[in-house]
């Protein structure tokens, strides 16, 4: 599964990593902006992708100790909290409306949100020096979800690991990988 997530009534006719002008010829394509779909339905359709997330430590993330919600924000594609009373990894996901693609949900729920703030419990909302936000971008960077990432995701995740990385070690130095 990748590229654009797709409603339609014949799934043979899914094809793998395709433009966004070329998926909407063929179906629906899943953003949060619809109207004709529940939050319920939503909600399945990001975690159907999501759970299938591959991790860097090769495990699959599975979803049973994750509570994903999809509530518009507009300063954050993923924002992370962990509940101790719960004991569950929240995140929510606002990517934007051309956004919603499987590998774009996969490094933003997946490996940033769940995988590096979640497990790694790396980055900081501030970002100051001795911070480790930006080992997350590099995580990103380095699955196997970035190559078939938007150009808009790739864009954001290139800026933040350049920024955290100032702020983080101090140095604007290109930053190694
Ligand atoms: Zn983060």
């Amino acid at each position: 599964m990748t590229g654009e997530i797709i409603i339609e009534n014949d799934e043979n006719e899914f094809k793998q990593g395709m433009k966004h002008e070329d998926a909407k010829k063929l179906g629906n394509v899943f953003s949060t902006d619809r109207k004709d779909m529940t939050m319920k339905a939503k909600l399945k359709t990001v975690y159907t992708v999501l759970a299938k997330t591959q991790l860097p430590d090769g495990s699959i993330l599975g979803l049973k100790d994750i509570k994903l919600s999809l509530n518009s924000d507009p300063n954050n594609l993923g924002v992370y909290n962990f509940n101790y009373s719960t004991q569950m990894h929240e995140i929510n996901l606002d990517l934007q409306s051309k956004g919603w693609t499987v590998e774009n949900i996969r490094l933003t729920g997946g490996i940033h949100e769940y995988f590096g703030h979640g497990i790694k419990g790396w980055g900081d909302r501030i970002g100051g020096t001795g911070g480790t936000h930006r080992k997350i971008y590099a995580l990103e960077m380095d699955s196997k979800y970035w190559e078939k990432a938007t150009s808009s995701m790739k864009g954001n995740i290139v800026r933040n690991y350049y920024r955290y990385s100032y702020w983080e070690t101090n140095s604007n130095a290109i930053p190694k990988v």
